[in-house]
């Protein structure tokens, strides 16, 4: 591990992963001046997946649909020091749990589905399904806010 800086994570759940794809724009112009406070632990876009352990400050794009993601949440939110809900679907859980909208009939065809496949009756928002410390709205995230956000987290 890098001695004293940041171990900072990037996770996608159910979504088009288009908040990690905007912050890719963002690290363009940041990044670089951001390694001298970050070692970049996890992100499955730019890296080969490494273990859950020991985060510093988690980013966390999407929604959870299916109990398998609630479990990884769950072990995500516990080795993480700071857990930030990245984008609208994290924090409100739209647009991509969109099938929570269904109305009667539209949720009676995709529940065997569902059930088969271990869904969850419903997408849970990030925020939802674990204690965030902070978030940052926006379909994708807002530029400013992202700096404005994850840079209290390093210093
Ligand atoms: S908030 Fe918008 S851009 Fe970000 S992951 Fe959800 S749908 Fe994609």
């Amino acid at each position: 591990m890098a001695k004293n800086k940041k171990r900072v994570a990037i996770f996608s759940f159910t979504c088009d992963e288009g908040c990690s794809i905007y912050l890719i724009e963002i690290f363009n112009k940041k990044l670089m001046e951001w390694l001298e406070k970050i070692e970049l632990a996890y992100f499955l876009s730019v890296k080969d997946k490494v273990e859950i352990k020991d985060f510093d400050i988690s980013l966390v794009e999407g929604v959870i649909s299916t109990a398998k993601d609630k479990k990884e949440i769950e072990k995500i939110r516990a080795e993480s020091k700071i857990l930030i809900a990245m984008g609208s679907c994290a924090a409100t859980g739209q647009p991509s749990g969109q099938r929570n909208l269904f109305g009667a009939s539209e949720a009676a065809e995709i529940k065997t589905e569902l059930e088969a496949n271990d869904y969850l009756p419903k997408c849970l928002s990030i925020k939802e399904a674990v204690r965030v410390d902070d978030e940052i709205l926006g379909c994708p995230i807002d530029e400013n806010k992202f700096i404005e956000v994850f840079e209290k987290y390093l210093i």
